[in-house]
């Protein structure tokens, strides 16, 4: 697949940019990111009968190697091949836009911790974070989300703290609900990951019985994976999968969700939006 569009146009640049960031700027085939390889928008769906070529739902990010070698390309033509300049120049482009994001990035990450630590000091009354536990939490702003790392700390609160006989709080029992927060974070995580791929199931054999005719049990998987990469509800895709009666139908509706979807977190994250050069 080529690329697909004029790459000084500014739509382009911009969607780009969109599924970039969804895919951490990183080629979906091999899992290598940019500025390493030069990245590229390509189509994973091409069945829809639709001549919108930008339609981000059927859009990934993948490098030129990996586009190379599905296009049939040896490995001794693509070493030799001289970068054009307009692929020095997207390259360029490439490299502005990650740093835009880590940029990003950085700023919601402070942000993030700050909130945390404002909530666990706000939960126990004159605890002040060391600059070895505001590291500690740091590390773990990547992997959970606030919200995860709150319901953590509340359980870690409610299961670990201890008073002595005066009523006083046990310092030692707070630097143990404190260490135990990532541990809370990742037995909490395992139980939604169980939960999700239940749910997903659930979807998939609804789809089964539901669809007449042509169904592909691997494509509805990626599908089903690729809307909830977008947090559409797993309950509105049971109801969905229970009442599309085609293929052509489902790829549709999905389509719809995921589109719906887009917006609504578009309003959410309208507080930090980035600036695309
Ligand atoms: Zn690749």
């Amino acid at each position: 697949m080529n690329a697909l569009y004029d790459i000084h146009d500014p739509e382009y640049k911009r969607i780009k940019y969109e599924i970039f960031e969804k895919d951490s700027f990183k080629c979906q085939s091999c899992g290598m990111g940019a500025p390493v390889v030069t990245l590229q928008l390509i189509r994973i769906q091409d069945t829809l009968q639709n001549d919108k070529w930008l339609d981000t739902a059927f859009l990934s990010t993948s490098c030129k190697i990996c586009e190379k070698k599905k296009s049939g390309a040896d490995e001794k033509n693509m070493q030799n091949v001289f970068m054009s300049i307009d692929e020095l120049e997207e390259r360029l482009q490439q490299l502005k836009m990650l740093i835009n994001w880590r940029k990003g990035m950085l700023n919601i990450r402070k942000q993030q911790l700050n909130k945390i630590i404002i909530y666990w000091e706000h939960k126990i009354a004159g605890f002040e974070t060391s600059n070895a536990q505001k590291k500690y939490l740091a590390a773990y702003i990547s992997k959970y989300s606030c919200d995860e790392i709150q319901s953590a700390m509340d359980m870690a609160i409610d299961k670990f703290i201890k008073y002595d006989d005066d009523g006083n709080l046990d310092q030692s029992s707070i630097l143990t609900a404190f260490s135990k927060i990532p541990e809370i974070c990742q037995t909490k995580t395992e139980i939604i990951n169980a939960h999700e791929s239940d749910g997903l199931q659930r979807i998939h054999n609804q789809l089964k019985q539901t669809i007449n005719g042509f169904f592909d049990p691997n494509r509805a998987s990626q599908w089903l994976n690729y809307a909830r990469s977008w947090e559409v509800p797993i309950d509105d895709l049971f109801k969905m999968a229970s009442s599309v009666k085609s293929w052509t139908e489902f790829s549709i509706q999905v389509d719809k969700m995921v589109e719906k979807q887009k917006y609504i977190l578009s309003r959410g994250r309208a507080d930090h939006t980035f600036t695309i050069i």
